[in-house]
């Protein structure tokens, strides 16, 4: 079979839901499925997914896009996944059934774990194995939680009967009968020493974990085992695994040290690639697996602004000041500047370089003359205010120039926000061609590993942009601009 007529298989399994995209050999579209599931809420702030639910959704998802592309499923040449990160399943090795739910990344059930831990200070320790802080974010506390809350599942765990993963691992293991996962996924669960290379047995007793239960780690391009026949009627080579972040970084091909994408959906994700080597932020940055592609990590550096695309999300449902979200852009263009308001969307809390989770948002400035115009304008700005103090903080850090980004996710439509993003933090802001980067880049992952692509300059050569945006405002402009924004942050800040 000719490379014309064999694909790529991307399975992405989101938090909300599970999608299943076909690419061709120039990193092309040619079938796609998603399937929503259900957000499980047991308690105020506990958030859990049915990890059988999961895999049905993503299965079904799989076989839609299968379906919708026409072809035949021995066509397909690899597949890749990419998922929600640091989502925690435990399950039988002997029968593949979970035992427990899945605790959702975004469950805050063992912050008191995180707090004793603080407390009992081993914060250091672990941000200096694992490049992340102490938080009920990563998947390392959702386990001690499960373990002490259930004795039995200890017993069974340390007996060997029983498996943990994430996502990824969680649906490698039911698709191919293997237990593994991939650096970028291991690096998210506070077990995983990113130095070394390795899970860290300090690091499995201060959380409690039996060492039993992990899985296997394989560079994120190569091979992590076939899918059973059952599944697409033909036996598939799983060759690509990545945490939906880094599977973007991947998709958007920043393979140089320097090179970063901004994700801007509900909240924004930036990452840029750090090179071969681990580098340790000065401004609450996290350190972390960008991929291995088999020959040694790259690293990345990342940040994430809570609250990006919601803060117009809410303008529009809670606020009542948008018919709809694509609305914001003509408002905000509709006058020539917020006319002094700026806006802090602190709803939760300010993420890294500040992190803050006291701070609550803020609106300073306003007038009599303040209009809907200005606020909506000001909701904008401020995402992309947000960003650039990212931005900034990762040139520290990494001692790189960054003198573009790559931009993707929900509010990336918006072009005047991509301009804005450009003018104040004196950037390019780079669109590509295919805006499912997240999909891409596990496609690209496993493609690699198939010889479906060359190599790196192959799959760079696919890489096209649709539109870039320059920097356009003058350097006292941007800077009266930016000392307003600190003062504004400063004033959030020092109200509580
Ligand atoms: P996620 O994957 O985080 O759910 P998406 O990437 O789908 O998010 O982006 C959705 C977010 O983008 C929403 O918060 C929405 O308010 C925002 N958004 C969508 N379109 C626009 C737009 N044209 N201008 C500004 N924000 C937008």
């Amino acid at each position: 079979m000719s490379i014309k007529e064999q694909y790529i298989l991307a399975l992405d399994q989101g938090t909300t839901s599970s999608r299943a995209i076909l690419f061709n050999h120039d990193g092309i579209i040619i079938g796609s499925k998603q399937i929503p599931f259900s957000q499980i809420f047991p308690k105020p702030g506990w958030v859990e997914h049915d990890p059988e639910e999961i895999l049905a959704t993503q299965i079904e998802a799989a076989q839609g896009a299968i379906a919708s592309a026409q072809i035949e499923s021995d066509q397909i040449l690899a597949i890749g996944i990419t998922n929600q990160r640091e989502t925690t399943v435990l399950w039988e090795k002997g029968t593949g059934k979970p035992v427990y739910n899945a605790i959702v990344w975004q469950c805050r059930r063992s912050s008191g774990i995180c707090d004793e831990l603080k407390a009992a200070g081993n914060e250091t320790e672990i941000r200096e194995k694992t490049g992340l802080v102490l938080d009920a974010y990563f998947s390392g506390t959702k386990l001690t939680w499960l373990f002490r809350e259930r004795p039995d599942l200890r017993v069974r765990a340390e007996r060997g009967e029983l498996l943990f993963g994430t996502i990824d691992s969680w649906l490698i293991y039911r698709l191919t009968g293997r237990h593994a996962t991939d650096p970028t996924n291991a690096s998210r669960t506070l077990l995983f020493d990113i130095g070394k290379r390795r899970w860290d047995e300090g690091l499995l007793e201060m959380l409690g974990v039996p060492e039993e239960i992990l899985p296997e780690v394989l560079p994120s391009s190569g091979f992590f085992g076939t899918t059973k026949k059952e599944f697409f009627g033909t036996a598939i080579p799983v060759r690509g695994v990545a945490g939906d972040q880094q599977a973007a970084l991947f998709g958007h091909a920043c393979f140089e040290p320097g090179e970063a994408k901004n994700t801007y959906g509900t909240g924004c994700f930036t990452l840029m690639n750090a090179g071969p080597f681990p580098v340790a932020s000065e401004h609450n940055l996290l350190t972390t697996v960008a991929w291995d592609l088999g020959k040694g990590y790259t690293y990345a550096l990342e940040g994430s602004v809570f609250i990006a695309g919601a803060v117009i999300q809410w303008l529009r449902d809670q606020m009542g000041l948008l018919a709809d979200s694509a609305e914001s852009e003509d408002l905000a263009r509709s006058v020539p500047d917020t006319g002094g308001v700026y806006l802090v969307p602190a709803f939760v809390g300010l993420g890294a370089p500040y992190w803050d989770s006291e701070v609550r948002g803020t609106v300073v400035g306003i007038t009599r003359g303040t209009t809907r115009a200005h606020f909506v304008r000001a909701a904008l700005e401020a995402i992309a205010y947000e960003s650039r103090d990212l931005l900034d903080a990762m040139e520290q850090d990494s001692g790189r120039k960054l003198t573009s980004i790559k931009a993707d996710g929900g509010a990336s439509a918006n072009s005047f926000l991509m301009q804005f993003q450009a003018d104040i933090s004196d950037r390019c802001v780079v669109l590509p061609e295919v805006t499912e980067t997240t999909a891409l880049g596990a496609a690209y992952l496993a493609g690699l590993a198939a010889g479906y692509w060359s190599g790196l300059e192959d799959v760079k050569r696919n890489w096209r942009r649709r539109r870039e945006f320059r920097p356009a405002m003058d350097e006292s402009t941007r800077a009266g601009l930016l000392a307003g924004w600190d003062k504004a942050v400063a004033s959030a800040r020092s109200f509580r």
